[in-house]
C-alpha cells in the first residue's frame, strides 16, 4: 500500500456546482457587495501589485488569455477566453478559471471555476467603479447587451449603488425577454426595449455589455447628454469597441491598468497623448471622480488581474469550514522531496 499524501499535497478545488452553492449560501447580492469591498481594497494598494497586461492568444474566432498577479505574498492567475461566435453553438462567450498560489512555497492554494466568478467580479467592479464615477442618487439603469453577464450586472448596480429600474436591450429580443424572466422577483422594476435608443430614456447609468468581435458602435455620439455615466464592458479585445470614438471625446475616461486598456480598451480609438485617469487613484483619492453633474464619466472596463485576484482571496476565506469545495490530489508529495521516482515506483503496487 502506497503512502497517503500529507495534507500538502491537497488543494481545495471549487467546482461550478460548489460555487453556485457558495454564492446562494451567502446571497448573490451579499456576494456582490462582498467582492466589490475586496476588489477596491485591493486598488487601495494598487502598487503592491506585479502588474503586466494580461497575455492574449488571438484567433480569427476569439481569444484566450492568461492573467497573472502578485501581491508579495500570493500569487494568481485566470484562464479565460472570449468567443463572441460561441452563442450559435450553444456554448459561452467567456469561460474561465483561476488559480491562487503562495509566493513563499509556490504551492497552489485554490483551484476554482471562474465563470460565474468572473460575471461577479466584473459586475462588483463596474458598480464599485461607478460608487466614485456615476451621478449622486441615480435610479434607472440602461443595460444594452442582455447575454450571460448582463443579470449581474443589474444586481450590482442595485446591491451596491442603489439603481431601482434597469431598461433592457438587447439587438435579439429572446435574450432582453431572458434576462427580464431572470430579474423577476428580484426588487428592480424592469423595462424591456426594441431599440438602444429607448432604453437610455431617462437613465442615469448606461451599461454596455455587448459581444461582437469587431469596431460596433453600441451608442452614438447623440445618445449621449450631459451627466451619465457609461459603463462599457464589452469591448474588450483589439479591433472591438462598443463606443463612437466621439463619445470618447466629450467624457472623462477612468480605466483599469493603461498598457492593458490602451490595446483593449474604447480608448484603443484615441491617440496615446489623451488623458486619462487610473481608477485606483479615484479610489486612493489621489485625484477627483465626478466633478460635477454635466460632467460625463466613462469607466472603460476590460477586466484586470487584480480584479480576479481579489475574488480568489475571497472565495479562498469564504470557503472555509464550509462544504462547498473537494480537495484535490494535484501536487506530488514524496517523503523524500528529491525522490519523486522512488515514490512512482513505490505506486505500481
Ligand atoms: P454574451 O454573448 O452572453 O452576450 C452578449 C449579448 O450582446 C448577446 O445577447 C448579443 O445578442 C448582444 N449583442 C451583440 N451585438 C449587439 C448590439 N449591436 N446591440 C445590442 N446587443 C448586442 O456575452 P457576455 O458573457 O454577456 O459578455 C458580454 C461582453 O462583455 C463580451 O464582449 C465579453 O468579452 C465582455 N466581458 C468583459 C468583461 C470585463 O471585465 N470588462 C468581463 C466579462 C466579459
Amino acid at each position: 500500500m502506497p503512502p497517503l499524501p500529507s495534507e500538502l499535497a491537497f488543494v481545495p478545488f471549487v467546482s461550478v456546482e460548489h460555487m453556485m452553492g457558495l454564492v446562494h449560501h451567502i446571497g448573490v447580492e451579499e456576494v456582490l457587495r462582498n467582492l466589490a469591498d475586496a476588489i477596491e481594497s485591493d486598488f487601495k494598494r494598487w502598487e503592491t501589485f506585479d502588474k503586466t497586461p494580461r497575455v492574449a492568444s488571438h484567433s480569427d474566432v476569439g481569444v484566450i488569455e492568461l492573467m497573472p498577479t502578485s501581491d508579495g505574498e500570493m500569487y494568481g492567475f485566470k484562464y479565460v477566453n472570449g468567443h463572441p461566435k460561441n452563442t450559435k453553438d450553444g456554448l459561452q462567450t467567456v469561460t474561465a478559471f483561476g488559480l491562487l498560489a503562495d509566493v513563499d512555497t509556490g504551492y497552489p492554494k485554490l483551484l476554482t471555476e471562474m465563470t460565474l466568478l468572473t460575471a461577479l467580479r466584473t459586475a462588483a467592479t463596474s458598480a464599485m467603479a461607478a460608487r466614485h464615477l456615476a451621478p449622486k442618487g441615480a435610479k434607472t439603469m440602461a443595460m444594452i447587451g442582455n447575454g450571460a453577464q448582463s443579470e449581474f450586472q443589474c444586481l450590482a448596480f442595485k446591491a451596491i449603488c442603489g439603481i431601482d429600474t434597469v431598461r433592457l436591450y438587447d439587438i435579439d429580443p429572446a435574450a432582453t425577454q431572458k434576462c427580464a424572466r431572470n430579474l423577476a422577483g428580484q426588487g428592480l422594476t424592469v423595462v424591456q426595449c426594441k431599440t438602444a435608443e429607448e432604453s437610455i430614456e431617462g437613465a442615469q447609468i448606461i451599461t454596455t455589455c455587448t459581444a461582437d468581435k469587431q469596431n460596433a458602435t453600441i451608442l452614438t455620439d447623440n445618445m449621449v447628454g450631459a451627466g451619465v455615466h457609461i459603463n462599457a464592458i464589452g469591448g474588450d479585445c483589439p479591433g472591438k469597441t462598443e463606443l463612437a470614438r466621439d463619445i470618447l471625446l466629450r467624457s472623462d475616461i477612468f480605466v483599469e491598468y493603461p498598457p492593458q486598456t490602451w490595446i483593449e480598451g474604447e480608448i484603443q480609438q484615441l491617440d496615446q497623448d489623451h488623458t486619462v485617469t487610473e481608477l485606483w487613484r479615484v479610489i486612493t483619492g489621489q485625484t477627483e471622480g465626478r466633478k460635477d453633474a454635466k460632467q460625463i464619466t466613462l469607466f472603460d472596463s476590460v477586466g484586470f488581474a487584480i480584479e480576479d485576484f481579489s475574488a480568489l482571496r475571497y472565495v479562498s476565506q469564504a470557503i472555509e469550514g464550509t462544504g462547498f469545495f473537494i480537495q484535490l490530489d494535484m501536487l506530488a508529495d514524496p517523503d523524500d522531496p528529491r525522490d519523486l521516482f522512488g515514490m512512482f515506483q513505490r505506486s505500481k503496487g
